[in-house]
């Protein structure tokens, strides 16, 4: 699973534009992602998923 895919809106089938930067270490687990649609403006807060919760080593 590709952990930077496009955001997809729901709405339109845009491609989601994050309206913040990440920051110097990068997102952390629980961090709100703004994201906007330019297609029908709609905006979507993504929380950052925890990565242990779907990479397993083993
Ligand atoms: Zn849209």
């Amino acid at each position: 699973m590709e952990a930077e895919s496009p955001m997809t809106c729901v709405d339109c089938g845009g491609t989601l534009r994050p309206l913040s930067y990440p920051p110097e270490d990068g997102w952390e687990p629980g961090d709100v992602i703004a994201y906007r649609c330019p297609e029908c403006n709609e905006r979507f807060d993504i929380v950052v998923p925890d990565p242990a919760d779907d990479e397993y080593e083993g």
